[in-house]
């Protein structure tokens, strides 16, 4: 009796198991630590109009800067985040450090400009009165709700529950746009494209990958774009990395497009020089 429960004792809890436990652990108060001390970055990456090759907006993407591991990705640590309910304060700042950003871009160098930011389903699920401090601090700000756009996921809108709906209706309201990320990748049902209001889809990168003229995934680009013109919706292509993508993509109509081909997400500093070098060759441009 004795040899077995040994022998159960270490099988029900190996050592690469107890790894990965203590390793979540140990992230899991990182993250805590990361939430306090205020170790993210927010990077951008510039979303191209694909008609005239212009900058015209930008998507705000979440870096820890982990004091050992150096720059964690989202992927890796979004999902903790949620389980744990930090992605609340980490959602809370995302959405003033780009607040901030955008204030200052559309008040010295374009107006037009927007950010959008990424808000996971247990974010856009919290409360409806959260977005409420939201609306409001746009305002301290001076910023039109337009300053912003908030991009989710189709797997939210399945949920057809009030709470979503309204949620929506509220952004609207305050003149924030809506984007659907990583359009095709969840259920896809289009019936709710007509029931929700959305201003954006954006093609998931798993379509632009393998995008080449005759394929099935170009037939399927082309068929987004089109559907989404109908319903008045504009398209954003994601993870464009070719000029062979860009240009067929250009040719279907898609309205925009952001990818490694134009600039890999970057800094907001580093973000600002680019767009006031784009806004200088624009003057210089018109001077000739
Ligand atoms: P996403 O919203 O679909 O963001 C696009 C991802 O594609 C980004 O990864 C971006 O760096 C990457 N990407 C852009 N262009 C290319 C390309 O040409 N090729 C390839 N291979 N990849 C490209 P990232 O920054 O690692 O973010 C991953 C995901 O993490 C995001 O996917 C988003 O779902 C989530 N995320 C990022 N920031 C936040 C945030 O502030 N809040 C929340 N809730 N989620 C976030
Ligand atoms: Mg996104
Ligand atoms: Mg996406
Ligand atoms: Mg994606």
């Amino acid at each position: 009796a004795a040899k077995g429960a040994g022998r159960n004792r270490f099988s029900y809890f190996t050592p690469a198991l107890q790894t990965a436990a203590i390793n979540r652990m140990r992230l899991t108060n990182d993250l805590r630590a990361a939430v306090k001390q205020n170790q993210f970055a927010l990077y951008f990456q510039p979303i191209v109009h694909l008609e005239t090759g212009r900058v015209h907006k930008a998507e705000a993407l979440i870096r820890w800067l982990h004091p050992q591991r150096g720059i964690v990705s989202p992927l890796d640590f979004i999902p903790l985040a949620e389980s744990t309910g930090l992605i609340v304060d980490i959602g809370e700042w995302v959405f003033r450090e780009a607040a901030r950003w955008v204030r200052k871009w559309r008040d010295e160098i374009d107006p037009e400009f927007q950010v959008s930011i990424n808000q996971s389903p247990v974010e856009f699920q919290r409360d409806g009165r959260a977005y409420d401090g939201w609306f409001a601090h746009l305002q301290e700000l001076g910023l039109a709700g337009s300053a912003m756009s908030v991009e989710i996921t189709e797997g939210l809108l399945l949920d057809a529950s009030r709470g979503v709906q309204d949620k929506l209706l509220q952004m609207r309201d305050a003149g924030m746009q809506v984007a659907l990320d990583d359009f095709g990748t969840g259920y896809s049902s289009l019936a709710y494209l007509k029931k929700f209001d959305i201003d954006y889809l954006k093609i998931d990168r798993t379509f632009v990958r393998n995008l080449a003229p005759d394929s099935s995934d170009m037939a399927l680009s082309e068929a987004i774009i089109v559907m989404a013109h109908k319903l008045d919706l504009m398209v954003i292509a994601e993870g464009v990395e070719t000029a062979q993508q860009r240009d067929l993509l250009t040719e279907a109509g898609c309205d925009y497009a952001q990818g490694f081909l134009f600039a890999r997400p970057m800094p907001g500093e580093e973000f600002d020089a680019l767009l006031r070098a784009q806004a200088s060759a624009e003057r210089e441009f018109a001077l000739k």
